[in-house]
């Protein structure tokens, strides 16, 4: 099966795109983080995962729901058709990735993925495949996470002293899946919880979508106290407006695998880090590959070229996406 990145995963053969970062007239969508929420003309995605979209603004798009495990034909008036499926990917609640079958040949898109069981998100399911095109974010081997609920425990530990020593402390993060994700962990607390308007939104939507979390309250700018009495979730983004300035003496983390890396906290220009994360770790994306009995990989995203590498090293024929269906020297796309 022919598989191109073209603006995102595109399978010709099929006539089939997979989080295009374009719009389309049939996507595929398997999450609704900022990056695939284009204006396409129909979208394919879990009941969640659409009303995600429609939640943050996709409104003309129309909407096929597919849940998890149950199967869509492509185009029911052509022979030899392509099937697809949606299983979960434990990225953020209703996040899927995509099994596409074609003539005998099951290829699986991981979309962002990981396998630790989340607090917010479904179990991942890995289906068996032939071709696996995959995100390899944190594709080396130094990402290793640590266990969720030690790092939940700092968090807490963390925002109780700060609020000990008179300051504010606020937690950056998404406010789809990452926030939710904290939100779910923050258990337990002597202190109230206080969610800017984007994540009061999608923790609502959450909890009519089933999932449970401790009590929480909107922050409103101009009626909420400037002088927290506990711990505020908002976006990143959220420090330029002009309320956020107006917070007594904030004491910001900011919640990301990235925080393994050495000086995170300053490149966010927050006072801590936590190495909170929605993605897989190298030993995730490595049990990934296993786990799908697939010996074709591509990647992409992150350390595409360095995990592949690691890939043929092993015996996979792994490439990086971008570089599949490339001329090569005697004229020959780079297909394996
Ligand atoms: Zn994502």
């Amino acid at each position: 099966m022919e598989v191109l990145f073209r603006h995102g995963v595109h399978l010709p053969e099929a006539n089939l795109w997979l989080d295009p970062h374009q719009a389309c007239a049939q996507a595929v969508v398997s999450h609704a983080h900022a990056d695939h929420m284009k204006h396409h003309e129909r979208v394919l995605a879990t009941p969640a995962t659409a009303a995600m979209m429609q939640l943050r603004g996709a409104t003309r798009s129309q909407f096929h729901h597919l849940n998890f495990g149950a199967t869509h034909i492509c185009d029911p008036a052509t022979d030899d058709c392509a099937q697809l499926s949606l299983w979960p990917a434990g990225h953020v609640l209703g996040s899927s990735q995509v099994l596409v079958e074609h003539k005998g040949v099951r290829l699986l898109y991981s979309g962002d993925f990981k396998l630790r069981p989340g607090l917010a998100a479904e179990e991942t399911e890995v289906p068996s495949a032939d071709i696996v095109v995959m995100e390899t974010t944190f594709g080396k081997p130094r990402y290793k996470f640590p266990e969720a609920q030690e790092v939940f425990g700092d968090i807490k530990k963390w925002c109780r002293s700060t609020l000990d020593r008179g300051s504010s402390p606020v937690l950056l993060c998404y406010s789809l899946g990452k926030g939710q994700e904290v939100l779910a962990g923050l258990t337990d607390l002597d202190f109230p919880i206080y969610l800017h308007e984007a994540h009061w939104k999608m923790a609502n939507l959450y909890r009519e979508l089933g999932v449970s979390f401790p009590e929480y309250r909107l922050y409103e700018p101009g009626i909420s106290p400037t002088q927290l009495d506990g711990v505020l979730l908002c976006a990143s983004g959220c420090r330029r407006g002009r309320w956020f300035g107006e917070l007594s003496d904030v004491k910001t983390a900011y919640l990301s695998g990235w925080a393994l890396d050495r000086g995170a906290a300053w490149r966010f220009k927050t006072d801590v880090a936590f190495p909170l994360s929605d993605h897989a770790d190298y030993d995730e994306l490595m049990a990934y590959v296993g786990l799908s009995g697939a010996q074709v990989i591509y990647t992409m995203h992150g350390f595409e070229d360095e995990f592949a590498r690691d890939l043929r090293a092993q015996g996979y024929h792994a490439l990086p996406l971008a570089q599949a269906g490339k001329k090569i020297g005697n004229g020959q796309k780079s297909l394996f």
